[in-house]
């Protein structure tokens, strides 16, 4: 039987902006993997960018990532809400680097290196009238004020 019990959960509805780039529970984003050498691409390539071998695997990264280094966007389309953070994420774990906003954390006190974990975010609506679901990453610990 459901239950509204359940609404204290993450539910995410809708589907990935871009089909094969993310996962949505657990928010994961989705890569390759060298069977070769190990090394990670994102998003999944068909081929090894390190090795440049055809030994690929479809791969879950981690949530876990370090703000390599970002910008503050001060302007922007009409409807999008600045000043905001870009950032080049790197998942230590896999050693993938990729740029996403960084929110969470007023853009003075984005430090480098600084720890951050994905999330998912609205991403507009589909033709078809799908939410599309984005990912960004959050500022996690303790943050200065
Ligand atoms: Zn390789």
């Amino acid at each position: 039987m459901p239950s509204a019990e359940t609404s204290s959960s993450t539910a995410v509805r809708g589907r990935p902006f871009r089909e094969g780039l993310l996962a949505l529970e657990p928010p994961r984003l989705l890569g390759s993997r060298c069977t070769d050498c190990g090394a990670a691409s994102f998003p999944a390539r068909a081929f090894c960018p390190s090795c440049r071998t055809g030994a690929v695997e479809p791969t879950e990264l981690s949530p876990d990532g370090r703000v390599h280094s970002f910008t503050v966007v001060r302007q922007a389309p009409a409807g999008v809400e600045v000043p905001y953070t870009l950032a080049w994420v790197d998942l230590p774990t896999d050693r993938v680097r990729l740029m996403a906003q960084v929110v969470g954390v007023v853009p003075e006190a984005v430090a480098l290196d600084m720890p951050v974990a994905l999330e998912l975010t609205p991403f507009g609506t589909a033709e078809d009238g799908a939410e599309l679901v984005g990912y960004r990453f959050r500022a996690t610990g303790e943050v200065a004020p």
